[in-house]
């Protein structure tokens, strides 16, 4: 069985087309700049790697090209051979619990929902409507980041404001990366075999949130009605008082969305170090004794601890703290520093273990109260995997 996964940004498509009968990647890759001069396409496979500039005016073109690509480099003989196609949806609102069919029904919901989302949904919805139009009769699935989060009961989705903002408008705790959360629960229940697992998914990459996982259930995490509160990322500040928005409006002559432009994309990392978002930059300025760096360091592990004491607490204890994505995935001094944080719980790291980088591995060392794990997140697989259980059972 082939199946095909799709992440479409706004001037980017992803693709990853997967064996299914033995989870195998058969090829993946990148479409960027679509629209803009000098779009380009990655497409690996077969330990290839073709990049090639093709001029590409929206997205239908680079479905349309991805579609030729994959039947002349003879990744597929025809078509006909991919069974069905996942797509990354960011917002689901409440409606959506789990993926679904892609039906007409399902494509004006996300039209609808494009507002709670406006930077993803949109993206999304091209895509989807663009493979619609070229597949008519392919099974499409929906996969949304929310809808793991569904699950969260109204004392951890509800926000301490007037009721009727979260009636009349929707307004409460969302959550996103759910999907990788998801696949967090799923890989370490099945590296354990337990269904019953207490886990602090801690997922840190560019953008980052902690998810609070009881028996495959998210209880709580940290992003909120957008992915801008929790933890401080790469650019967004993560929980900060909104008060400074009509502060820094006055101070700066901006308007709101110009402010809460800078807390998404000019804070965070980025914003104390006054010099990346990237972390290996950080670490990088601290050790050759950059104070800001030393700074946004701190504080960005700061934040992370303080999540995970806090969903420690509330899961009533932890079998597992786990690390993923870019960050969580490869940073050695990060995780080191988060775990030393959290030694008052009995969190012990082993320091040659935690020496892997993009690998599955334990990390905490024997009598450690809380083991502490890395697992390499694949969202890609995940929403293969929910399209292979609609083409086989339909959910
Ligand atoms: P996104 O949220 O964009 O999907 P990723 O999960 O790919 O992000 O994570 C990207 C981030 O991971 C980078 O911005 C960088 O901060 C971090 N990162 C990747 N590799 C390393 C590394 N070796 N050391 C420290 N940080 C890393």
């Amino acid at each position: 069985m082939k199946i095909m996964s799709i992440n479409t940004g706004s001037s980017s498509l992803k693709f990853s087309l997967f064996n299914m009968d033995d989870e195998s990647v058969i090829a993946s890759g990148l479409f960027e700049r679509i629209g803009l001069p000098d779009s380009n396409t990655i497409i690996k496979y077969n330990g290839m790697k073709l990049e090639e500039k093709i001029p590409m005016k929206d997205h239908a073109d680079a479905v349309n090209i991805l579609l030729d690509k994959l039947v002349n480099l003879k990744i597929v003989n025809n078509l006909n051979e991919i069974d069905g196609i996942g797509h990354r949806v960011v917002h689901g609102k409440d409606k959506y619990n789990k993926s679904v069919v892609i039906t007409d029904e399902v494509v004006k919901d996300l039209d609808e929902f494009k507002a709670f989302a406006p930077l993803h949904n949109g993206p999304n919805i091209v895509g989807i409507k663009a493979f619609r139009e070229i597949l008519p009769n392919k099974l499409m699935v929906g996969t949304f980041d929310t809808a793991f989060h569904q699950t969260m009961e109204p004392v951890s989705y509800l926000y301490s404001v007037p009721l009727s903002w979260y009636e009349d408008y929707g307004i409460r705790k969302y959550g996103f990366h759910g999907t990788s959360h998801r696949y967090i629960n799923e890989t370490l229940s099945k590296m354990l075999n337990r269904n019953d697992l207490k886990i602090i998914s801690c997922h840190l990459g560019n953008g980052g949130s902690i998810c609070a996982i009881d028996s495959g259930k998210s209880i709580d995490t940290t992003m909120g009605f957008t992915p801008l509160t929790g933890i401080m990322m790469g650019t967004r500040s993560g929980d900060v008082d909104p008060s400074i928005i009509p502060y820094v409006m006055e101070k700066e002559g901006k308007n709101a969305s110009e402010v809460v432009d800078d807390l998404n994309k000019k804070s965070g990392l980025l914003g104390m170090s006054e010099k990346s978002s990237d972390m290996r930059d950080i670490i990088d300025g601290m050790n050759n004794g950059d104070e800001k760096c030393t700074l946004a360091f701190q504080k960005y592990c700061r934040c992370v601890t303080n999540y995970i004491a806090q969903y420690y607490v509330l899961l009533g204890g932890a079998d597992a703290i786990v690390f993923t994505a870019g960050l969580g995935e490869n940073s050695m001094p990060t995780r080191r520093q988060i775990c030393e944080n959290l030694s008052v719980l009995g969190v012990k790291l082993d320091l040659e273990k935690n020496k892997v980088m993009g690998e599955t591995a334990k990390i905490s060392a024997k009598g450690s109260k809380i083991d502490v794990y890395v697992i390499p997140t694949n969202e890609e697989l995940m929403i293969a995997r929910d399209v292979k259980k609609a083409l086989e059972s339909g959910i």
